[in-house]
């Protein structure tokens, strides 16, 4: 035990592994951040359209979803947003609420990595970039050997931190779940998620168009814009239902949530046409697809109760059946992980593997869109440093 080099080895140099590393070595921990990628935190800097969503302010656990909704809560007590915020707030970096909560960096998300790597400077972590990490392996209680393309590299603790599937052209991999695998801890199936989705129907000459809207499925619903594509549906609040959506499930969309289209309808002038009665509150694209789709074609005032309803039915309560998702190139994030079963909540660590931690996306505990994600990185990073 005495010829190993780190007390900590922490595999993967994004949000979580990061935050991990400095606070186990503010602790007096000897630490090693291995990342494969040639510089950490490539995530974080594309993240927030290159302005880092990097907490909400309402964080709560209602807003993740794990087999274990409870799981979450530990972490995120022991490291809040406002926490987060305090430590933003330190290294002067300017931020606003977007909206809903959502804070982001006024100039760039490269000032969150900035801010990461300062504090893994001041107490002394030690990085290894362009490093990749191929396996891990227990070499007695509390000691393990991680074999890199540059080194084989020991330590009395892991902090597995090497994220999810997603946007693997900037370092994504399978890696933690392998590990989970070979030291016989579960994991929850894994899927694309915070994604736009592939509609059975197509939307010929829809794609481009953004509106309001609220979309719903298995009792939860979103209030955002949905934005058209060529293949199905995006926007915020699609990327928010791709979190529960399945493909048995159907997701509702209400296209005017203000507005009373019942009663608008019945307060008809004569004279017009569906399409253009309709663009009074949608725009003229989508009402015309929807007089197009349900054929109505004639004046507003021809339409008969049957089809009045009908016609509410298709704004209100529009049912869209998805097929796919646009995949993991695509997807903020990977739903599903390794599973809470297998993890301490309030220290991230494996409960039958002494000295071997997961924490981030590579655990089964997704976010909404909207900092949760990076928020939940902070806090279970937190909470694995500090346990060591
Ligand atoms: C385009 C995009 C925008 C996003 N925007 C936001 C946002 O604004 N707000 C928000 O809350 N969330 C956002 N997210 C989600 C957020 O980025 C992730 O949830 C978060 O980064 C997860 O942190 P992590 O440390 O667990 O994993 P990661 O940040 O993915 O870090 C894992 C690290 O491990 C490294 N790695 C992987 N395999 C190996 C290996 N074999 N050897 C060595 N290193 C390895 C990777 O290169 C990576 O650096 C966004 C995601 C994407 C893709």
């Amino acid at each position: 035990m005495k010829g190993l080099t780190y007390d900590v080895i922490v595999i993967g140099g994004g949000a979580a592994g990061l935050f991990s590393a400095f606070t186990a070595a503010r602790r007096g921990k000897r630490v090693l951040v291995i990342e494969h990628n040639h510089e950490v935190g490539r995530k974080i800097i594309v993240s927030g359209g290159g302005r880092c969503n990097f907490t909400n302010i309402h964080t709560r656990a209602e807003n993740f979803i794990s087999k274990n909704p409870h799981f979450c809560k530990s972490a995120l007590a022991q490291y809040t947003p406002e926490d987060f915020v305090s430590l933003v707030k330190s290294h002067k970096i300017a931020f606003y609420e977007k909206k809903l909560g959502q804070l982001f960096c006024r100039e760039s998300s490269r000032q969150i990595v900035q801010m990461l790597l300062e504090e893994c400077r001041r107490s002394r972590v030690t990085i290894e970039t362009s490093c990749s990490v191929s396996d891990v392996s227990s070499t007695g209680e509390h000691a393990f050997a991680v074999e890199t393309n540059r080194a084989r590299f020991e330590a009395r603790n892991v902090i597995v931190a090497c994220g999810g599937l997603s946007f693997a052209k900037i370092g994504a991999s399978d890696l933690g779940y392998r590990i989970a695998a070979k030291f016989g801890l579960k994991r929850t199936d894994t899927r694309p998620s915070l994604v736009a989705l592939v509609a059975r129907d197509k939307f010929a000459g829809l794609a481009g168009v953004s509106i309001d809207a609220v979309a719903a499925t298995d009792n939860v619903s979103f209030r955002e814009n949905i934005l058209f594509t060529h293949r199905g549906l995006s926007g915020p609040a699609v990327l928010q239902i791709s979190n529960y959506w399945s493909p048995t499930s159907p997701v509702t969309i209400d296209l005017c949530p203000d507005v009373d289209v019942e009663e608008s309808l019945r307060s008809r002038s004569n004279g017009v046409s569906v399409a253009v009665f309709l663009s009074k509150f949608l725009p003229d694209r989508v009402a015309r697809h929807i007089a197009e789709r349900a054929s109505f074609n004639g004046n507003i005032s021809d339409l008969n109760k049957g089809e009045i309803e009908e016609l509410v039915g298709a704004i209100k309560n529009w049912e869209l059946r998805f097929i796919d998702t646009e995949g993991y190139d695509r997807a903020e994030v990977t739903l599903g992980g390794v599973s809470t079963d297998e993890l301490n909540s309030k220290t991230m660590a494996a409960k039958k593997v002494p000295g071997l931690y997961f924490i981030g996306e590579v655990v089964d505990v997704t976010g909404w869109l909207g900092g949760y994600n990076f928020q939940w990185a902070w806090s279970s990073g937190y909470a694995a440093g500090n346990a060591i």
